[in-house]
């Protein structure tokens, strides 16, 4: 019997329940033995591991959050730390590891293969911005929550006539922040992957201000630039009152969405798939409308692209 097991890494992300229990079950369903590491690869070092069951994975498909906790480990970037978390693995004789996580992860894993031990990533971080997957798990639970709060924010700010500016989450990645722009309907949206252009942002209020909209919304992605500077920089260039919401982690927990929980699904059952293989050193990954498996060293040597197209049709439509 093949012994295997599962953690995650790095920040939640809704959705990575669907994952755990996706793993546990498939390799249950293969007669495999799998444990639960707990907070990621600290609990490697510290020797955190539980037996896991089908039934221990019960009733939390719809839970945000992770049931194995997470955590960042700098330790685990050391000899003194790696060789713990291999020693660990031993004693317990693990031949496989599925690491949920994003890149910073997956390159953790990247140094426990060079010792032998088979791994393979899932992608989970809301801000979708891993190389060589079209989704992470727990990107399309984030934008949903966004677009509700946004939502309730435009009541107001139709209410009251108002511009707002609401920041929104990504790390340095646009995807959150164009994504949410489109299914909110802003009139403009500042990300990362271009060029921050004050001008443009006030040419396009002012364009939609021209053709009778009150209540713009501005949308801002935290690596791209502060929403209380941009707020304060409207409001010393356009007549209308300015307000600015920054959603901050509300948008990293709440039960996944439909969509996270499918992911969460496909990419469980194909990681355990890629272990009984014997492949090693991939993540799973969407491509298109398929779940496929692209190498670490494809993910660590791209950049993550921003998808400009959604960009250019927001523009279109804001006006
Ligand atoms: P994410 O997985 O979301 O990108 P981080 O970049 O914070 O998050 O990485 C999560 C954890 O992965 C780190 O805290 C560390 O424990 C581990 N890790 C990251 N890079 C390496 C590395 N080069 N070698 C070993 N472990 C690493």
């Amino acid at each position: 019997m093949k012994t295997f097991a599962v953690l995650t890494s790095g920040g939640d992300a809704p959705g990575m329940n669907a994952a755990i229990r996706s793993v546990v079950r498939t390799a249950s369903f293969y007669e495999c033995r799998i444990l639960g590491i707990r907070h990621g690869y600290q609990g490697m070092i510290d020797d955190d591991v539980l037996e896991l069951t089908p039934g221990s994975v019960g009733d939390i498909i719809q839970r945000g959050g992770t049931v194995l906790q997470t955590a960042r480990c700098e330790a685990f970037k050391t000899p003194v730390g790696l060789a713990k978390g291999i020693a660990t693995l031993q004693k317990h004789g693990i031949e496989g590891l599925v690491v949920i996580g994003g890149d910073g992860s997956f390159r953790g894993a990247y140094a426990l293969a060079q010792y032998g031990i088979q791994v393979i990533g899932i992608p989970g971080t809301i801000d979708n911005d891993i190389p060589g997957t079209d989704e992470s798990i727990g990107f399309d639970t984030a934008v949903n929550t966004a677009v509700e709060a946004i939502d309730r924010i435009r009541d107001t700010a139709s209410s009251h006539d108002r511009t707002y500016v609401v920041e929104v989450m990504g790390h340095r990645s646009g995807a959150i922040a164009l994504s949410v722009g489109m299914a909110a309907g802003a009139a403009s949206i500042l990300i990362p992957e271009e060029p921050q252009d004050p001008d443009r942002v006030l040419a396009q209020l002012n364009k939609a201000r021209e053709r009778g909209k009150k209540h713009p919304i501005v949308i801002v992605a935290e690596g791209a630039a502060c929403a209380m500077d941009v707020g304060e920089f409207l409001r010393n260039h356009i007549a209308s009152e300015v307000r600015v919401t920054v959603l901050g982690h509300i948008q990293r927990g709440g039960s996944p969405s439909a969509r996270d929980r499918i992911l969460g699904g496909l990419y469980g059952t194909e990681a355990v798939r890629l272990l009984l293989e014997g492949m090693t050193n991939h993540m799973v990954a969407m491509c298109g409308a398929r779940v496929t498996a692209v190498p670490f060293t494809e993910v660590f040597d791209r950049q993550h692209e921003a998808n400009l197209f959604y960009h250019r049709i927001a523009d279109i439509l804001a006006v």
